[in-house]
């Protein structure tokens, strides 16, 4: 039997694992049978914990957990996890170890190669880090594939006749992404993918939080940093009750004071005015990209968990007058694409008609220096050579010159982003070309960029008097760390033991009863420091038929206290 290739939806809040099996996608399911996996990472007496039982320890262990570190993947940033300090890299590494091991279990066989999804507004930084953190898990990523366009192709197999444009309209946890495209017969093509990497629905909880410390009458700045996330994560479960219904009543305590705070829907869409606003801006960037408007536009497809709140359709039917279309889950759209394009690679005979293309999210290009008329030389300008949203695999050149009378030497510093100060662009790499001496211009070179699906980008120069070539390749090894590099991280992350799978969902059940132990008061706590005792007790007893039947007895009364307190 060949190793399949898996789709990762590695996402900000969950992530996801699917498999491509007899012509279509399908989720594959954690060790406690869920196929949504928190992407919190939690210490617990030096194992990791990954999932949903580090995701209950963020209220009662959050100096051991770490959450949402997708935004900072590609920064020098650190997570403190107990006596450890992590990146977002190595943090995502365990997230994906998590996710391959889960995996290997669902297939019974060992998994290597492995399609991940990326917000299509990541930078190549962000990009190298996420294959990075692959490698780090032991895991190749033969593909990184854009979250729209892979939740395009989850669409797009769905009806794969006919043809339309159509817009995928993406908000996570952490990112804001759109996406328009064309659909012909099974052929794919991304017009344009413009969004925000900063936007997602964790700043909708931000903005209720805030909302909440006004009610509670202390400025948000105020509040220690505990209390501040306390009250994200109230306003987080606030949140997702404001999307069924009108009014939600949340309990509070801030030092032993209980506080009732009444939340409405207004109250929440007011606090998140400004929010909406930013979305306008990628949508527009798109729309001036392909020259279409929304009378173009066949179909709106949204994605991602933070499309379920109201004021998003509504400003979405607004803005695009139609309904939007949320057939697939939205929060399997993307792994479940992401198994699609991992069959694409693998060469699926079922997909033989399915053709897709992507767009360069971002324009390439070098930094130019202009000669001022008194002689002087301003420096720092971003010159695209392959702009945005062109077409890949695509490859352009441009002629440059020299600068300087016998100038012998010339620095290309390859930038990405849309700025016209390369500074506020992302700089990308950097060589040296040799020419020969020469009057000022009188040299001059080629430089082309060649950008491949995979998101690989080469530069290369050739000196037009000599044909001599200099260049370089990025993203193809991972974050510029050689192959020993890689070597030594994966040996360090896999020194980090795993929580046992066994084990997992005692686990998972004994952090879920202290969560709701530190939320609770009065009768209900007693009931679960009774649960907690008679689980202990259970687990001292080593009969695992016995331990699952108390979880599924007592999991009722837990529900019954989650709905009250938070859920
Ligand atoms: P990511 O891809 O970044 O992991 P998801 O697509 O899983 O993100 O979406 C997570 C976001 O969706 C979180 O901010 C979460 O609070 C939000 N969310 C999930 N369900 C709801 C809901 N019913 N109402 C409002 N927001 C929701
Ligand atoms: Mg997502």
């Amino acid at each position: 039997m060949t190793q399949p290739i898996i789709g990762i939806d590695l996402g900000t809040t969950n992530s996801l694992i699917a498999v491509f099996e007899e012509g279509a996608p399908r989720l594959l399911a954690n060790a406690l049978g869920h196929r949504l996996t928190p992407s919190v990472v939690s210490f617990d007496d030096g194992a990791v914990l990954v999932g949903e039982a580090a995701r209950d320890r963020q209220t009662t262990h959050p100096k051991q957990t770490a959450a949402a570190f997708k935004r900072a993947m590609g920064t020098e940033t650190t997570f403190a996890l107990g006596p450890k300090s992590l990146r977002a890299e190595e943090l995502s590494s365990l997230v994906l170890r998590k996710l391959k091991d889960d995996a290997e279990a669902a297939l019974g066989q060992t998994i290597r190669d492995v399609v991940v999804s990326v917000p299509a507004y990541f930078n190549q930084g962000q990009r190298q880090a996420t294959m990075a953190a692959c490698a780090m898990a032991d895991l190749n990523a033969v593909r990184l594939v854009n979250e729209p366009t892979a939740a395009a192709l989850a669409y797009g197999l769905q009806d794969r006749e006919g043809e339309s444009q159509f817009l995928v309209f993406d908000l996570g946890g952490g990112t804001f992404d759109v996406t328009v495209l064309e659909h012909f017969d099974g052929v794919m093509e991304v017009k344009a993918s413009s969004g925000d990497a900063f936007l997602g629905g964790e700043d909708f909880s931000e903005a209720l939080a805030k909302t909440m410390a006004d009610k509670i009458g202390t400025p948000w700045a105020k509040l220690g940093a505990d209390i501040q996330q306390q009250l994200r994560l109230q306003a987080d479960v606030a949140k997702r009750h404001l999307s069924g219904k009108d009014e939600y009543e949340a309990r509070i305590k801030i030092d032993s004071t209980h506080h009732g705070l009444t939340l409405t829907r207004t109250d929440f869409e007011t606090a998140c005015a400004a929010l909406i606003k930013r979305l306008h801006r990628p949508i527009e960037r798109c729309f001036y990209d392909t020259g279409l408007d929304t009378d173009g536009l066949d179909r709106v497809i949204l994605v991602g968990g933070a499309t379920r709140m109201p004021m998003i359709r509504q400003m979405v039917a607004r803005q695009f007058r139609r309904l939007p279309e949320m057939t697939i889950d939205p929060d399997h759209a993307v792994a479940l694409g992401a198994a699609v394009q991992a069959a694409l690679v693998a060469h699926d005979r079922a997909l033989d008609d399915v053709v897709m293309t992507d767009v360069s999210p971002f324009s390439v290009g070098i930094e130019t220096a202009t000669r001022l008329k008194n002689g002087t030389s301003i420096h720092g300008f971003f010159q695209p050579i392959i702009e945005r949203n062109t077409p890949l695999p695509a490859s352009r050149q441009q002629i440059f010159s020299t600068m300087s009378d016998n100038q012998t030497n010339l620095r290309i510093d390859i930038y990405q982003g849309e700025a016209p100060k390369v500074s506020d662009n992302v700089h990308l790499g950097r060589f040296d070309i040799n020419v020969p001496k020469g009057k000022a211009g009188q040299e001059s070179m080629f430089v082309r960029v060649t950008y491949d699906p995979s998101g690989l980008i080469e530069v290369e120069a050739t000196s037009i008097s000599t044909g001599k070539q200099a260049g370089i390749v990025i993203s193809d090894n991972v974050s510029n760390l050689t192959e020993a590099d890689i070597a030594k991280k994966l040996k360090q992350m896999q020194a980090f033991k795993m929580h046992p799978r066994e084990d997992e969902a005692n686990v998972t059940f004994m952090a879920r009863i202290r969560r709701l132990y530190e939320m609770a008061a009065g009768d209900d706590r007693h009931m679960l420091q009774d649960i907690l005792m008679a689980f202990e007790a259970a687990l001292e007893g080593q009969d695992p038929a016995e331990i699952a039947r108390m979880r599924g007895d007592m999991g009722e009364t837990l529900d019954r206290i989650d709905d009250y307190y938070v859920s």
